[in-house]
């Protein structure tokens, strides 16, 4: 009886010291200009689910970025993709990562300088412990910027549970200063008919409607249904993604995605969830989204199987509870479903190991690599001229979570130096990517982490280097390369002033290779020679060297 006691006790007392701490976490503006967001937690991005908010920086870089609350800075790191990053462990259970920085402060600046000299990279990653670099509320931190991957100055900002490492999204805290009585719109709904099961309007294709434009859609089998649809804020253009997308149909809820936290491998399960920009309310097998949630024992797919009006209907509604809802009518009428011809063709199942051995190709995917089964649309292109056959396994690109080993045998050694050999995805206009690749025993091996169509392709070609108004370098004290790469990637450069090294950024946007020069360790108003190396996926080395005034 004590032992209950004690135990009830214990239990009202975490619930109350648990709730207490969800109601007192606060956090600070990250600056001491109003907010206004660019981009918003989890909208949809090309490969993956935007993981923070994007706040506007009044057009500009070198806004002074404020902590946030109390903690401690707990990396520091310098990328091509995010540029300047800073992660800040605060002492309320979160983490936030601020992306895209123009610089840091002292005394990080200097020991990010110091590091990039010593380790002779550009690229740092530094884990300083939690006695390092204190931090509290509304204390400078850093300089916002344009950095990496970025499309204009701004700031991202992620937010995580320091202890799942779960991305969360930040606008429950920031709220109360930004002003939202917009609410989200469906631009398109397009119908999913299952090949092989459902039919939509006499055809098995996809096909997207524009809400409002739509007659009754005739249909007949199994079928899904998506849309394509955004979020706006006040005081901005910006389309950002839905927090909260219902279906219902005939009053039933079928399925609900509530965006307010994923992990990083969920995050590329967006290929999954999406098509095109279009969210689908359907939950493949290898959609692990813990945002998504299906009521009707299909994962979301409908079966259309009586003569009569099915009522949809989808609600959407942002973090403010602004809301917009959407009806429209699917007739069910008996159409013919052509059955799908599965003789002499690979069929994958996500279940299993998944493998095709045809001449000069081999491909192996790992069990629960696919996020569904696929029937393959295999075709070869057989080309006795070129360097290999066009392999072509799936007429659209279909994404996988994991990689599988893709091995393509080369018809014709036109250049003796195997290390030139590549992998080439081939996109539906013709483009090639590189997935680079490695030559062994007659075939080029490499990873993908989707089907497409590939062959075997040769880059001899170095990158080219082009200086940029170097009669320019004295003034500005900047030292600026323009790289132009054909083929393959860039996979490593390295530059030099008198044959020391100095740490060269690569500026992604615009494909330039830039060194501040630092005055302490490049003597000013005197000749130098600066060098240049940049070398390919295929070992391909560009060189420049220029003698000049810095
Ligand atoms: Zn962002």
């Amino acid at each position: 009886m004590k032992h209950y006691i004690i135990l009830i006790l214990l239990l009202l007392f975490t619930r109350h010291a648990y709730s207490q701490k969800e109601s007192l976490t606060t956090f600070s503006s990250p600056f001491d200009f109003p907010l206004i967001m660019s981009g918003n937690f989890g909208e949809l991005r090309v490969n993956h689910l935007h993981s923070g908010l994007d706040f506007k920086t009044q057009g500009v870089s070198g806004k002074k970025l404020l902590s946030i609350g109390d903690g401690y800075i707990s990396r520091i790191l310098v990328t091509h993709g995010s540029g300047h990053m800073l992660h800040v462990r605060y002492n309320n259970g979160y983490t936030a990562i601020y992306r895209h920085l123009s610089g840091f402060v002292s005394p990080i600046t200097e020991r990010v300088d110091n590091y990039q000299y010593e380790n002779e990279t550009w690229e740092v990653s530094i884990t300083p412990d939690s006695t390092e670099y204190p931090v509290h509320a509304r204390q400078q931190i850093a300089w916002s910027g344009n950095t990496g991957y970025s499309f204009g100055p701004h700031l991202h900002m992620d937010l995580l549970e320091t202890e799942s490492g779960d991305y969360v999204d930040a606008l429950p805290f920031y709220k109360h200063l930004i002003k939202d009585t917009r609410a989200p719109a469906i631009q398109s709904i397009m119908f999913f008919p299952q090949a092989g099961k459902g039919v939509v309007n006499g055809k098995e294709e996809r096909q997207a409607f524009t809400p409002g434009q739509m007659k009754p859609i005739q249909a007949w089998g199994l079928i899904g249904v998506g849309i394509k649809a955004y979020d706006y804020m006040d005081g901005t253009n910006n389309r950002c993604g839905v927090h909260t997308v219902s279906l219902s149909v005939d009053d039933k809820e079928v399925f609900r995605s509530v965006v307010d936290r994923f992990s990083t491998n969920e995050s590329r399960m967006i290929y999954s969830w999406t098509y095109n920009a279009y969210m689908k309310s359907v939950i493949e097998p290898g959609n692990k989204l813990r945002m998504l949630q299906a009521f009707n024992n299909q994962n979301g797919l409908l079966t259309i199987d009586e003569e009569r009006d099915y009522r949809f209907k989808y609600e959407l509604k942002d973090l403010y509870g602004n809301t917009s809802r959407y009806q429209f009518i699917v007739r069910g009428k008996p159409q013919s479903i052509a059955q799908q011809d599965y003789t002499g063709k690979y069929y994958f199942n996500r279940d299993k190991v998944n493998s095709i051995s045809e001449p000069g190709l081999e491909l192996h995917i790992p069990k629960e690599s696919l996020y569904n089964n696929v029937l393959l649309n295999y075709n070869v292109r057989i080309d006795s001229e070129s360097i290999a056959n066009t392999y072509q396994l799936t007429d659209e690109p279909i994404p996988m979570q994991t990689y599988g080993d893709l091995y393509i045998g080369v018809r014709n050694k036109t250049v003796a130096d195997t290390t030139k050999y590549y992998i080439a995805s081939i996109g539906k206009n013709g483009r090639t990517t590189s997935l680079g690749g490695k030559y062994e025993n007659g075939f080029v091996k490499t990873r993908v982490r989707e089907l497409g169509t590939f062959t075997v392709k040769v880059d001899t070609i170095p990158p080219q280097i082009t200086a940029v108004n170097p009669t320019q370098w004295r003034s500005t004290g900047k030292i600026i390369f323009k790289i132009t790469e054909k083929g393959t990637d860039i996979a490593s450069y390295r530059g030099t002033v008198d044959g020391e090294y100095v740490p060269f950024g690569w500026e992604i946007m615009t494909n330039r290779i830039i060194y501040q020069v630092n005055p302490l360790k490049v003597k000013k108003g005197v000749k130098h020679t600066v060098e240049l190396v940049v070398t390919d996926e295929c070992g391909n080395k560009g060189v420049i060297t220029i003698d000049t005034i810095l």
